[in-house]
């Protein structure tokens, strides 16, 4: 977990105090969820999303850009996706990387 830009865990970058005051500015300037609103639908925001996920994109963990509002249902629902899309990606390589050491072995 070191590459969540040198915090020793996900969990330590959660609790910093950057991203504590990053967090409380955005539900500031975006008090509505996001997604909702996309919907038609009007719902306090509870939770700030990173767009790109830190495990995708650690650079642009504090980058206001990347961050958006939304409310828990959303954000949960986000990060289901996020991961299930992670896992694929994983698979993905390590299926490449069997094929790889079949012809190249080693
Ligand atoms: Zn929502």
């Amino acid at each position: 977990m070191s590459r969540f830009l040198g915090y020793a865990s996900k969990n330590s970058f959660y609790s910093s105090k950057a991203w504590r005051q990053l967090r409380i500015h955005q539900l500031t300037i975006e008090p509505v969820c996001r997604a909702c609103t996309a919907n038609g639908r009007v719902e306090a925001a509870t939770d700030v999303d990173h767009i790109i996920p830190i495990s995708e994109a650690p650079g642009l963990a504090l980058e206001p850009a990347n961050l958006q509002s939304l409310c828990f249902r959303c954000h949960t629902t986000k990060t289901r996706e996020d991961n299930s899309r992670s896992a694929t990606r994983q698979n993905k390589a390590r299926k490449k990387g069997r094929i790889l050491n079949k012809r190249y072995p080693v």
